[in-house]
């Protein structure tokens, strides 16, 4: 029986009561795999005295050993030979240290149907040809991050009638290229076709800031939608909340609240949250969230503020199922959100050690800030 098939293709995406057995058998199904397959994956079950079928109630999720991200960036853990792993992909595209994750065709089919179960309710899914700007990067072979690669997906969940890339590749490295978006922007108010704006939260704002420093401002056409992902953490440096910014999208692009969707994911935990009307984070029926106490690494009840542990039967390729993020945040009850959405919503307060770790979108920030001081011809 192939749980993770049936998880992934349950008609509610946010029935999470009612998939507590499957979600716990395809886990249990996964670590078999792993355990079988991925022998650095057997021993530290084994050191943590940890069995496959030892995970019998909800409350044993918490039992599974949980590999940090930081130890992903650092160990390379497969399951299969890479000739079954059709993708590929690694969690930064900037700098420091990466982690590389392996999909299996499997995941990648699941992963589909999850991206079309969760996307669908937000209006994501439609026949209807759009116009994308991107902000990130350009594809290039050289590029293996999930982020580009994530990127490039949404564009493909309508009809695409032109892509703008605001980080385009000149001699080997990305270069920010945002008065190409804005000529873009200018352009696209004249479409009969809606536009898109898909990426990292920091050239959002940049954009916007830029087109507002001008003094410009578009109405672009009915169905346009904003997708901010990649996270929020630069924002604490620059000091802009998300009213804020959703005030300046409407502003300066006539893209009203509803239509701005913000998604939080990472290579190391490929389930896609979308958030709800309300901006909130519910947990999908792919994944389940536990919180952890800072020190004691114990589980928390909901309510309570700790690191965020993500677990998962998404992936074969590579042992992912329970991920440590460095990631603060809080698990609150479903009814606390009042959108009718009946799962509890995840909200990131912030990042464990923030100066220390190199975020994709810390990185974004700073390949900005870095090429706004150089010669090359982008501003
Ligand atoms: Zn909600």
């Amino acid at each position: 029986m192939d749980h993770r098939h049936a998880l992934f293709y349950w008609p509610d995406p946010y029935d999470v009561s009612g998939t507590e057995e499957l979600f716990l058998a395809a886990v249990r199904e996964n670590c078999l795999y792993e355990s079988a397959h991925c022998p650095a994956y057997r021993r530290i079950l084994a050191d943590f005295g940890v069995k496959p079928e030892d995970l019998r109630r909800p409350e044993d999720l918490g039992r599974l050993p949980f590999l940090p991200t930081a130890f992903l960036k650092t160990h390379r853990l497969f399951s299969m030979p890479r000739w079954r792993m059709p993708i590929l992909a690694t969690s930064s595209g900037t700098s420091g240290k990466a982690s590389e994750i392996g999909f299996d065709a499997g995941s990648l089919l699941n992963g589909l149907q999850m991206v079309l179960r969760v996307a669908a309710p937000r209006g994501l899914v439609s026949p209807q040809p759009c116009h994308y700007i991107v902000f990130g990067f350009r594809p290039h072979p050289s590029n293996r991050t999930a982020v580009a690669k994530t990127a490039f997906g949404y564009t493909c969940l309508t009809p695409a009638v032109s892509r703008t890339f605001a980080l385009k590749r000149r001699d080997g490295r990305y270069v920010p290229d945002l008065d190409g978006v804005i000529r873009a922007i200018l352009a696209q108010e004249r479409s009969p076709f809606p536009t898109r704006f898909i990426g990292f939260p920091a050239y959002t704002y940049f954009t916007l800031e830029r087109m507002r420093e001008r003094g410009l401002r578009v109405r672009l056409p009915r169905g346009s939608k904003v997708m901010l992902g990649g996270g929020w953490k630069q924002f604490y440096r620059e000091a802009v909340d998300k009213t804020a910014l959703y005030r300046l999208i409407e502003d300066r692009w006539g893209i009203g609240e509803d239509e701005v969707i913000e998604s939080y994911g990472a290579a190391e935990h490929p389930i896609l949250y979308c958030d709800c009307p309300r901006h909130h984070f519910h947990v999908p029926v792919y994944s389940r969230v536990l919180i952890r106490d800072v020190h004691t690494l114990k589980p928390l009840p909901p309510g309570e503020v700790g690191l965020v542990n993500l677990i998962t039967p998404m992936v074969r390729a590579t042992p992912i199922l329970s991920v440590m993020t460095d990631d603060l945040g809080v698990l609150h009850p479903a009814d606390s959100c009042g959108c009718g959405i009946r799962s509890p919503y995840l909200e990131i307060l912030g990042r464990v050690g923030m100066k220390n770790v190199q975020t994709c979108a810390a990185g974004a920030a700073e390949l900005l800030t870095g090429a706004a001081g150089s010669p090359s011809p982008i501003i």
